[in-house]
């Protein structure tokens, strides 16, 4: 199939406790560039989850109790099969989640390194001696895993979602069940299977694949031998499981929505703007939480950066994502379209002018409806919808400015707080604007900004909890105060 040398990798059943399940129905997993089936794999649902669970309790005690240089060894492994079956997964990445090759392959590498980040960061889960208030006594923390982990993740990276939070779980010593998104299980799949070649325990990794999101999710979210629940998916979504979590009192991390802002000053090297604005609007096809959803910028370089900008977006080239050359594969689906090209045609109601762009569809012979042209809308301003919900399409909409807190204030207008980009040169206002921007990330001259060693998460309805560096493995670990006593003679 296209070019996939292992073939094993294409797995059709969930991953539970070290072995693959069957179930009486199946998922049809679509290509969306093309709506040709890529593969049908097993239908789960509640009884697979229970046992997944089960699976990851039972594992828990062996797991936890390795020593973390021995965890660290298996992840490693993990980490070096993943890189060398990057061509593979990232076509089976492009089949059923549509992204270009590269991208997809970047995909790869990118969760891999969470996991080659935190099999090393496991090794450094320090406690602490703090000085007591008196001479018998010593007070000591130390760290234990928090125990089974639960996640659910979404199909925009159907990889790295699963990666970066899997990656911290088993450095911490705790085990993990995850129901990947249903339009995109493949690559969760094959992660499970590169993990048991890994020789990584039966039950430490468990892949739920199921269609039923509400009643699994009530599993994961309600189980009291789950001890952490971490999703990646919309504010919504997010907010309904945060509340079931709450009857059994779960630790939680949620990676929810964005509404990022990318803020060019009269200041800024325009070019280097132009760059950034392009990687971080249109990589995915603008279906990314740090996506660039709002371009300001500031009136003395407005008309350079417009036109500097739509001759780049003119460079990007739509289509299948196997394809050569393509930078834009398609969207999802076609209601993910139908969702853009209203926000689109709202906005112009308002007074939003189409540059580029604003069509759906991969050309003029395509009947593949998957597809929206990278677009770009002048004469926006902040009220309007395409600025004030998180597009998740190829759309950039350009709002000018005039003044420097005139931007922050707008930029922080939305009840999201996940990425934001701004391009400047003067060191006061760099410092005054990245303080002010009321978001978890901030890229200053950057338009990418996440790698395993740094934070990611966001304030405000985007989230809470980190994922990628040290302090994405505190998420998966519980403090223990220990005090002892007695110690005069
Ligand atoms: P979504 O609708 O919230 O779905 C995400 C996951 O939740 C999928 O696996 C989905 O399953 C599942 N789900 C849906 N309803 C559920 C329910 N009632 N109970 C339990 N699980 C449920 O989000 P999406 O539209 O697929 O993904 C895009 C969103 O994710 C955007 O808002 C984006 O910003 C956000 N995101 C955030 C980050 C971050 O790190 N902050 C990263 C990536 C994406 P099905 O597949 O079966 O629907």
């Amino acid at each position: 199939m296209h070019n996939i040398k292992d073939k094993q990798l294409i797995k059709h059943f969930s991953y539970i406790n070290g072995s693959w399940h069957s179930s009486e129905t199946n998922i049809d997993v679509l290509n969306p560039a093309t709506g040709e089936l890529v593969a049908s794999v097993s239908n789960a649902g509640v009884v697979e989850t229970e046992m997944a669970v089960k699976a990851a309790k039972k594992a828990l005690k062996a797991w936890s109790n390795k020593p973390a240089n021995e965890r660290a060894k298996l992840m490693r492994t993990w980490f070096d099969l993943m890189m060398a079956n990057q061509d593979d997964l990232g076509r089976i990445l492009t089949l059923e989640q549509g992204k270009p090759l590269a991208e997809a392959k970047g995909e790869i590498a990118y969760g891999a390194a969470f996991i080659e980040w935190f099999a090393e960061e496991g090794k450094r889960v320090y406690g602490d001696t703090i000085p007591a208030p008196a001479n018998d006594k010593r007070i000591i923390v130390i760290k234990q895993p928090i125990g089974v982990v639960a996640a659910i993740t979404p199909w925009n990276f159907p990889n790295a979602m699963i990666a970066r939070k899997a990656a911290a779980a088993l450095a911490a010593g705790c085990t993990f069940v995850v129901r990947p998104a249903t339009q995109t299980p493949l690559s969760a799949l094959a992660m499970a299977e590169l993990a048991e070649r890994a020789g990584i325990p039966a039950g430490v990794f468990n892949v739920v694949v199921g269609s039923d999101a509400k009643a699994m999710g009530k599993v994961l979210t309600e189980h009291p031998d789950v001890a952490k629940f971490t999703f990646t998916g919309s504010t919504a979504v997010g907010k309904a499981l945060i509340s079931q979590c709450a009857s059994t009192v779960k630790k939680v991390s949620m990676e929810l929505g964005g509404n990022a802002p990318f803020i060019v000053f009269d200041d800024a090297d325009i070019d280097a703007a132009v760059r950034g604005a392009l990687a971080s609007k249109y990589r995915n096809a603008g279906q990314t939480c740090v996506c660039t959803n709002r371009i300001f910028v500031q009136q003395g370089v407005l008309t350079e950066f417009t036109e500097k900008f739509v001759k780049a977006v003119q460079t990007l080239s739509v289509g299948n994502g196997l394809s050569a050359g393509v930078t834009i594969g398609p969207m999802i689906s076609v209601e993910a379209v139908t969702e853009v090209a209203n926000l689109v045609e709202k906005s112009v109601q308002a007074g939003a002018k189409v540059v580029l762009g604003g069509q759906q569809g991969c050309d003029s012979t395509s009947a593949n409806q998957n597809f929206y042209q990278p677009t770009v809308l002048t004469s926006v301003t902040n009220d309007m919808p395409i600025a004030q919900n998180e597009i998740f399409g190829p759309v950039s909409p350009i709002i000018a400015f005039e003044e420097e807190a005139q931007a922050i204030s707008m930029a922080n207008d939305t009840e999201f707080g996940l990425a934001a980009y701004f391009y400047a040169r003067d060191i006061g206002r760099i410092w005054r604007v990245a303080e002010g921007l009321e978001y978890g990330m901030v890229g200053i001259n950057e338009g990418i900004i996440s790698n395993a060693a740094a934070p990611f998460g966001g304030v405000k309805q985007s989230g809470n909890g980190r994922e990628g560096s040290k302090y994405g493995l505190d998420d998966y670990l519980e403090i223990k105060y220990l005090c002892m006593g007695g110690l005069d003679k």
